[in-house]
């Protein structure tokens, strides 16, 4: 039977970045050795490094000034890292779920953290939009989607520089990267598998503020070693530059939004409808595309688990919602065809007949 991978992460890859990586595994770039058994150094690796961050700044229309660095440590050693290179006194964080809130908790380390707004009080079911950032904050940091709560945030107005944690959506659709000090991205949804970290910086943005920063955690040290001041991730490495060549055929960020954006209306669509079930996010304009949460209708509470036993027994898999909001989450992510989303909306037609 087909399994239809709705995971949120690690999750779906293209079919491509699979095969390109397991033939690289054998046999890499005709070195008759493993991409896991070359080094760093050598040619052809360091060919992979240069090719990935010229796609990266070719995707995102990244403009001149800005460094892009392949680390480790996942999305969460930049909650550290961001604040550590970037925050003087004061930082503005908009908090609209679990990874806003952990982001926050490292950047207290370093001064006063300010939450401009939260959606706490409604399960971060929403995005505020209506919030003031203090003019002396070093940035404004948000998450632009929120993976658990299935929520996005375009790109906030303010009068400081952005960092955005981009993790669940990057290269989904467009993004105005002059706006931004800083981006950051853990690659296990939209980018590789688990390991690797795209980071995207201001180079001006670094060395202005009053504080030693360990070796490792300083993003002047990545730049000027490229990527390899430590042994890079080779292998994720490899698996991303796979994906951003597969992005690039199909037609970057504007074409992969436009597929995106009809992938998540078919899901939203047969939400809005079937009585069985409801949206967790009220407000379509805040509906992540990445993401998709639903729960079921109060009246049909009860039929929860018979609706995850029936889905999974059809090939949904990694649709169990997270534990904060209960339900159901299916991810949508660049790599996931429409079959699949149609897949899961049959499911949930049949599951409607059968009630
Ligand atoms: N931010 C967001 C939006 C995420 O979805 C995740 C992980 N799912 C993280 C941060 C944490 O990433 P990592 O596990 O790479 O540290």
């Amino acid at each position: 039977m087909k399994k239809h991978n709705f995971y949120a992460g690690p999750s779906i890859l293209p079919e491509y970045t699979k095969e390109k990586t397991a033939e690289a595994v054998l046999n890499f770039a005709g070195t008759g050795l493993s991409v896991m058994e070359v080094s760093h150094r050598s040619k052809e690796f360091v060919a992979v490094v240069d090719e990935a961050v010229a796609l990266v700044k070719e995707l995102l229309k990244v403009p001149e000034g800005y460094s892009v660095l392949f680390l480790q440590g996942g999305a969460s050693l930049q909650f550290l890292m961001a604040p550590y290179n970037l925050m003087g006194l004061k930082a503005a964080y908009l908090n609209t779920g679990v990874w806003s809130k952990k982001a926050m908790k490292e950047a207290k380390f370093f001064g006063e953290v300010v939450e401009v707004a939260s959606s706490a009080d409604a399960n971060f079911n929403y995005i505020p939009k209506q919030f003031d950032t203090p003019a002396d904050a070093s940035y404004l940091h948000y998450t632009s989607n929120n993976t658990i709560f299935g929520t996005k945030v375009n790109a906030p107005e303010a009068n400081v520089p952005l960092v955005a944690d981009m993790s669940s959506d990057i290269f989904s659709r467009p993004v105005d990267v002059a706006k931004h000090d800083l981006i950051y991205a853990g690659a296990q949804k939209n980018l590789g598998p688990s390991g690797a970290t795209l980071v995207i910086v201001k180079d001006e943005a670094l060395g202005k503020i009053d504080r030693v920063i360990p070796t490792m955690l300083d993003y002047r040290i990545h730049i000027q070693n490229e990527s390899m001041f430590n042994t890079p991730s080779t292998l994720p490495v490899f698996a991303c530059l796979q994906t951003l060549r597969w992005l690039k055929e199909l037609g970057g960020v504007e074409a992969i939004e436009k597929i995106n954006i009809e992938k998540a209306a078919v899901l939203y669509d047969e939400i809005d409808r079937n009585k069985l079930f409801q949206s967790t996010v009220p407000n379509k304009e805040d509906r992540s595309l990445m993401n998709v949460t639903f729960v079921m209708a109060p009246e049909f509470a009860e039929l929860e688990k018979e609706f995850l036993d029936f889905a999974t027994a059809k090939g949904m898999i990694g649709i169990k919602g997270h534990r904060s909001v209960g339900g159901f989450r299916a991810s949508t992510y660049n790599a996931m065809p429409i079959e699949s989303v149609q897949a899961l909306v049959d499911t949930m037609q049949e599951f409607e007949k059968k009630h």
